[in-house]
């Protein structure tokens, strides 16, 4: 067997013992316990191997910009208006230097799929989308970059931005969001989306439900419409963070709502967090969606990023692993299956979501494959372990060194 390099003693995530993993031609040729072959080696002593982690909801274009916004009354509203107000000076130079920024720290640390959810409105008109073509393109050697065109600021309320939706989705945009909170017409906006999605044959990603009020809900609406349009499987929702305020039994059944109409669901819960909850003085709630419950009752569930360094969020490295590890903290999970589940929701799931025919680890699969410091998923959250290298189709894409100690006896100065 002619291959261009063996993983040599690696642990995959739902198998027991250990395996060599050889790849040739950017793809997976064999997974075998021992491969008897010549190629460049890499000893792995135990380590985890994973396909590349997988981001379904991530802003790059509004990334990086706590610098030109004001620290004060940070809440939902005044994130959005201090981001409407920014993007208007917004330039393709500025998109592409902070969302690639921001896209490098996703790389490395093991990210290798990804949804970039992208601001198109009269304000910022197709800049954004551009710059996201551009880094697409650009950064194709390290991740797959789809591009989620959405209207921030409303739809039916913002003349004009129908019309450049529609003209991003003719020049190439991978798939369509929306938003019905910020709209005039929120079920309106639902349905011309769904239009727009299917006239272009895309999928859907709604931001939604992004409060803590669990009287209503705009995803009962979104889950009519895709059964309308037998669209179960090719739409998800994010935030949903109206779920974590339904006793036991409404949840189950919003759960099984969502999983009958193949409805999925993102959480964010860096932003959620940060946004939600600030009226409570004391005891504020947890506010985000309890998705390994959901995922129980069959959702395809995602833990995701969403915003980094700007009004929304003021923090972020971009680590999938370390915002699955605080979804742990914060919905009390610490069992090892219960953890790895969490490490699906940062992979298998998000790539059922986006529907990514071509992921996981088996032969004749891409080989797109992260090496982290650890032996299985439940140390990879518990620890947020290390992604020691990358390799995507077949070539090594980033790579991290693990710590070393120095003490005193080995010291050389
Ligand atoms: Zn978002």
């Amino acid at each position: 067997m002619a291959l261009d390099l063996i993983l040599r003693n690696a642990r995959l995530a739902d198998e027991a013992g250990a395996f060599d993993i050889g790849i040739a031609a950017g793809r997976i040729a064999a997974i075998e316990p021992h491969i008897a072959a010549e190629a460049r080696e890499e000893r792995l002593e135990s380590r985890l191997v994973v396909p590349g982690f997988v981001e379904s909801h991530i802003h790059l274009d509004k990334s990086c910009i706590l610098d030109r916004c004001s620290p004060e009354h940070r809440n939902l509203q005044h994130a959005i208006k201090e981001v409407a107000a920014a993007k208007c000076a917004f330039t393709h130079e500025d998109i592409c230097s902070r969302s690639q920024r921001t896209l490098e720290k996703a790389i490395a640390h093991g990210t290798m799929y990804m949804r970039a959810h992208t601001e198109v409105d009269p304000r910022v008109g197709l800049r954004a989308f551009e710059a996201m073509q551009r880094l697409q393109h650009d950064y194709a050697w390290g991740i797959d970059l789809e591009i989620c065109v959405f209207p921030q600021e409303g739809l039916i309320n913002d003349p004009g931005a129908e019309e450049l939706l529609i003209a991003a989705c003719e020049r190439g945009a991978d798939l369509i969001g929306g938003c019905p909170y910020t709209d005039s017409d929120p079920h309106e906006q639902m349905a011309r989306i769904f239009a727009i999605a299917r006239r272009f044959d895309l999928d859907i990603d709604f931001h939604l439900d992004f409060d803590l009020d669990p009287s209503w809900m705009h995803v009962d609406e979104v889950c009519r419409q895709t059964d309308e349009h037998r669209y179960g499987g090719r739409v998800t929702v994010g935030h949903a963070t109206k779920l974590s305020m339904l006793r036991s039994q409404d949840l189950a059944d919003a759960a099984r709502r969502l999983a009958d109409a193949g409805v999925a669901v993102t959480v964010l819960p860096a932003t959620d967090l940060f946004l939600l909850g600030r009226e409570h003085a004391s005891g504020a709630p947890r506010a985000v969606a309890p998705a390994h419950r959901l995922v129980e009752h069959g959702v395809a569930c995602a833990i995701a990023t969403n915003n980094v360094l700007n009004p929304f969020t003021p923090f972020g490295d971009c680590s999938l692993l370390r915002m699955a590890n605080l979804y742990a903290n914060i919905a009390q999970i610490g069992g090892a299956s219960e953890l790895a589940a969490c490490f699906d929701m940062i992979t298998t799931l998000p790539a059922k979501m986006m529907n990514l025919t071509d992921y996981g680890i088996a032969v004749g699969k891409p080989a797109d494959l992260l090496v982290l410091d650890c032996n299985d998923r439940s140390a990879a959250i518990a620890e947020i372990a290390t992604p020691l290298f990358g390799i995507k189709r077949g070539r090594r894409s980033f790579e991290r060194s693990a710590p070393r100690l120095i003490p005193p006896c080995s010291e050389k100065i």
